[in-house]
């Protein structure tokens, strides 16, 4: 679904990406995991094309990332999206209207939102919800599109252990029953979640990646060495 291949990246004079491959085939349920400013942003912006690699290739199910154009195909659930204007009042279901290019029918609405645990909710005003709440509802607004792949961003910052817990159930959920490819973006390095399989970890510009039990080998290997809690 998404290659990097010897990608580089540098900001001004700062290297944050050196030489990083890694792939995350169809169906995977990825964490980027690192540090903060590691440089996980900056492939996630990459992956999305925001950012151009300044050398390497990155290629999204298969074509050069500057050539593809199936971008529906990949649903994107940002950091601040639960950063409303309490006063201006809208609906769950409005906001899981907003930004999608032609309107989504009422049923497919309800079905995401009772999907993610929300149709009763679709009434409510958006800013009335807890933070765990309100991330499934823009779950649900990246689901209407019928993505292949979700890629979110830092998604469970600000909730609690058990919400945080739900949501990764959730998670599960969407790529074990509905097969789409999860990628998930966290600054936890202890992340690692039972539904989780891939882990592509960023540090000092370079990346590990490998399924979730070789990262677990590999992370408590390099804790060893340098000293850091595991
Ligand atoms: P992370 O997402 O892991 O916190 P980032 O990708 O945001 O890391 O940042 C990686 C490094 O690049 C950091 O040292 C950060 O200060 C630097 N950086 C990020 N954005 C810019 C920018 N627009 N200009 C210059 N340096 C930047």
């Amino acid at each position: 679904m998404f290659e990097f291949k010897h990608v580089s990246f540098t900001y001004e004079k700062t290297k944050v990406l050196n030489d990083i491959s890694f792939s995350i085939d169809n169906g995977t349920f990825a964490v980027i995991v690192g540090a903060n400013g590691s440089g996980k942003s900056t492939i996630l912006k990459c992956l999305l094309n925001l950012l151009p690699a300044e050398s390497g290739e990155i290629l999204i199910q298969g074509t050069p990332i500057n050539q593809f154009n199936d971008w529906d195909h990949i649903g994107y659930v940002g950091q601040n999206s639960h950063q409303f204007n309490a006063s201006v009042p809208v609906s769950v279901e409005e906001v899981v209207q907003m930004g999608q290019v032609k309107k989504i029918p009422t049923k497919t609405v309800e079905y995401w939102l009772d999907y993610v645990g929300m149709l009763p909710f679709k009434k409510s005003r958006i800013t009335d919800l807890s933070g765990g709440q309100q991330q499934k509802v823009f779950i649900a607004r990246a689901l209407v599109a019928n993505p292949k792949a979700l890629v979110l961003d830092e998604p469970t910052v600000g909730l609690d252990a058990k919400s945080t817990h739900e949501f990764y159930n959730l998670l599960g959920d969407l790529n074990q029953k509905e097969q789409k490819t999860i990628v998930v973006v966290s600054h936890d390095v202890h992340i690692m979640d039972r539904h989780v399989t891939e882990v592509i970890e960023v540090r000092d510009g370079i990346c590990f990646a490998g399924s979730r039990e070789a990262y677990q080998e590999h992370h408590i290997e390099f804790c060893e060495v340098c000293g850091d809690e595991v």
